[in-house]
């Protein structure tokens, strides 16, 4: 059997794009708007090359779940040197658990000793895909990989935490979840984009794979964040305890 990778993609609103909610605050608006792939996938997407060249790895297969568009977001992990692609084509905004339950449906067609993630995807910050995808695998899983030394059998998966790293020997096959100080994304060149376009992929809808993407969770309302008022120059420290004191932030 192929050593393989799955490495998920996700086709989100561009990081430099002022999001603005829909007047009906039922989600975001997504009209004229640029999208790109994940950042964190991006990170998921470098790791998965360097697992090829260096772990012993040797074939990558990227997946984006969502509307036909994710086929330009599979096409750029194919130019950073993913070998194939999975597109599984919805027009439904689903929740991370029914991404878990298409990842994992993928995961017992395709038998990947590993499937990396990104930690979260930057549009509903759930960071939820790849913790429930392993529970329901019941494979290991290192999230918030800082560093990753692979064996044949494990990977040694140094993490972010609040107080330091942590390393840990996880059994393969595992899902991991890429951070952000990882590496640095492969940025594709012109002829790697070109060579993209002929690499193979392969089209589905949930149903065809037999997943239920009706989920428990309802989104009830999407606003804005508050606005920040202008912040006031004061000329000296007792000035600023003033106006603190003012403003009933101290007593
Ligand atoms: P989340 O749990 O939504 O924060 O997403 C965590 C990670 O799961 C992302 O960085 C992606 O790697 C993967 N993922 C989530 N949704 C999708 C999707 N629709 N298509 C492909 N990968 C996804």
């Amino acid at each position: 059997m192929k050593r393989r990778v799955l490495v998920g993609v996700k086709r989100c609103i561009d990081y430099n794009v002022k999001i603005r909610v829909k007047p009906d605050n039922t989600g975001v608006l997504t009209q004229n708007v640029k999208f790109s792939m994940n950042p964190f996938d991006e990170i998921a997407v470098t790791e998965a090359v360097k697992m090829k060249k260096e772990g012993g790895f040797e074939e990558i297969v990227a997946v984006s779940v969502g509307p036909k568009e994710c086929q330009e977001t599979i096409r750029r992990a194919l130019a950073m040197g993913a070998d194939r692609g999975i597109h599984v084509e919805t027009d439904e905004e689903l929740q991370p658990i029914a991404v878990a339950r298409i990842f994992k449906k993928l995961a017992e067609k395709e038998q990947p000793q590993v499937v990396v993630l990104g930690k979260q995807a930057i549009d509903d910050d759930a960071n939820q895909t790849g913790q429930m995808l392993a529970g329901m695998m019941d494979w290991s899983q290192g999230t918030h990989a800082y560093r990753l030394k692979f064996a044949p059998e494990e990977v040694e998966c140094t993490r972010e935490t609040d107080t330091g790293l942590q390393t840990l020997k996880l059994k393969l096959p595992s899902v991991i979840t890429c951070d952000l100080r990882l590496n640095e994304p492969i940025f594709a060149k012109l002829p790697e984009i070109m060579k993209a376009k002929s690499k193979p992929l392969q089209k589905f809808t949930p149903q065809e794979l037999g997943v239920e993407t009706a989920t428990p969770v309802k989104v009830v309302k999407v606003t804005e964040p508050p606005k920040r008022e202008a912040g006031k120059i004061v000329e000296s420290v007792q000035e600023l305890v003033a106006a603190l004191k003012k403003e009933g932030a101290i007593q």
